[in-house]
C-alpha cells in the first residue's frame, strides 16, 4: 500500500500491549477510569438526574460539550434490538437518534445477516458529560452499538450488566482484527449504518478501519464515514448530524472526501498514537492536571436544562409510547434452534457471500 503499512508492522511491531490492543488507552469510549466528580462539576449534576425534561427535542451545544431537553428513550427491547447495561440509564437520545437505531436494527437483520443489535450507551436522560466511559454522547447524537450480536432470546437485567465485550482485535498482534471473530456480516453492518445520510461518522478500531480498507469490495462512498479511534474495538460509535432545525447544536466539520483508507489511518500504524508522554525534566513542575469541566463551561442554556421539569415517568418518554416502553415485561421471543446450546453466540452469522479473502 502506498503509505506502507508493512513497513509499519516491521518497524514498530514490538509496541506495548496497549499498543498492540490498541484498545487501552482511552481517548474515546472505554476505559476512562471512574473518579468521584465534585460537587457543581457537570459530570456530577447531569448524571444525578434521572429524567429528561419535557417539551420538544435539541440538542445543544457541541458532541463533546453540551446537553439537551426532550429526550426519548430507546425501548430496553425491540424485535431487533436489545438495549444493555440498563444501571446506567444511558439510552436516552435525540429522537433522530433513537429512530435511526430501531431502524438500522431492522435493516442489519434484513440486509447485513445481522439478527439484531445490541445498543450500548447513548446518553444521559439530559445529556451532559458522563462520569465514565465517554468525551462525547453529550448531546443525544451518538451511540454506540455492540459488535457482538443480539442473542436469540431476551436476555435478563443482570445479563445486561454482566455480558462481557468481545473485541475484534488479536490480543498478541498489533492493531490487527482477528480473523476468527471478524465477519462479513459486522463489514455489512458497518456499511449499512454508514449509508444513512444523517449518519455523519462512525468510530471504529483503526485495525477495523484497515481491515474494511483492506476488504470491502463493495461501493466505497461510504467507506470515509468511518473513523479511526482509540478503543472501538468491542464496539462502533454512531454519530449523527445535527438535525434539521436544531438551531442550538453546533455541527462537527463533515468527513473529507475520499474513503479515508490513505495516510490519516497509516498514522495510527506509526509509534506516535502510542506513545507513552514524555516524562517530566528534573526539577520542572508538574503539569497541571486538566480542569474538571463544570456546568458553567457547557453552552448557558444546559444550567436551565438542569432545573426544569422532567417528564412524568420513563414509560412516557420511551420512544414508540409507553407499550414499547413495557417490552421488557413481555414474554421473550421463542428460542430458536440456533440458540440450543444455551451459549450466548460470540460470533454472527456466516454470511452467504463470504468472501475469499477471509
Ligand atoms: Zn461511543
Amino acid at each position: 500500500m502506498a503509505f506502507g503499512f508493512a513497513q509499519a508492522f516491521r518497524t514498530f511491531g514490538k509496541l506495548t500491549l496497549a499498543g498492540a490492543i490498541g484498545a487501552s488507552l482511552a481517548a474515546g469510549d472505554v476505559g476512562a477510569e471512574q473518579k468521584t466528580p465534585s460537587p457543581g462539576s457537570a459530570k456530577g449534576q447531569f448524571g444525578a438526574v434521572s429524567l429528561p425534561t419535557q417539551g420538544s427535542a435539541q440538542p445543544i451545544g457541541f458532541y463533546a460539550k453540551g446537553c439537551m431537553t426532550g429526550a426519548v428513550a430507546l425501548p430496553t427491547d425491540g424485535p431487533t434490538w436489545e438495549a444493555m447495561r440498563l444501571s446506567r440509564n444511558r439510552r436516552w437520545g435525540n429522537p433522530a437518534m433513537i429512530a435511526l437505531l430501531e431502524r438500522l436494527s431492522k435493516d442489519g437483520a434484513k440486509y447485513a445477516g445481522w439478527p439484531g443489535i445490541l445498543v450500548g450507551d447513548i446518553a444521559q436522560p439530559r445529556g451532559g458529560p458522563m462520569f465514565n466511559g465517554h468525551a462525547s454522547h453529550q448531546i443525544g447524537l451518538d451511540a454506540d452499538v455492540w459488535f457482538t450480536p443480539m442473542p436469540a432470546r431476551r436476555m435478563t437485567a443482570e445479563e445486561r450488566e454482566d455480558l462481557p465485550f468481545t473485541t475484534m482485535l488479536q490480543k498478541d498482534k498489533f492493531l490487527t482484527v482477528d480473523p476468527k471473530v471478524w465477519t462479513q456480516s459486522r463489514a455489512r453492518l458497518l456499511m449499512l449504518a454508514a449509508s444513512y445520510p444523517e449518519v455523519e461518522r462512525i468510530f471504529v478500531n483503526p485495525a477495523i478501519k484497515k481491515k474494511m480498507c483492506d476488504t470491502w469490495t463493495g461501493d466505497r462512498t461510504n467507506l470515509g464515514k468511518l473513523r479511526p479511534e482509540y478503543g472501538h474495538d468491542s464496539h462502533f460509535h454512531i454519530r449523527i448530524k445535527c438535525p434539521p432545525g436544531a438551531a442550538g447544536c453546533t455541527p462537527q466539520a463533515p468527513v473529507a472526501a475520499g474513503d479515508g483508507c490513505d495516510k490519516s489511518l497509516a498514522w495510527w500504524f506509526t509509534p506516535a498514537p502510542w506513545a507513552p508522554p514524555k516524562p517530566p525534566k528534573p526539577g520542572a513542575k508538574p503539569p497541571k492536571p486538566p480542569r474538571e469541566m463544570m456546568v458553567s463551561d457547557l453552552p448557558k442554556a444546559c444550567a436551565a436544562v438542569l432545573d426544569a421539569a422532567p417528564v412524568a415517568s420513563m414509560q412516557a418518554a420511551t420512544y414508540g409510547g409507553a407499550s414499547a416502553a413495557s417490552a421488557f415485561t413481555a414474554a421473550p421471543a421463542a428460542e430458536p434452534a440456533a440458540d440450543a446450546e444455551g451459549a450466548l453466540p460470540n460470533l454472527g452469522p456466516v454470511p452467504n457471500d463470504k468472501p475469499a479473502i477471509q
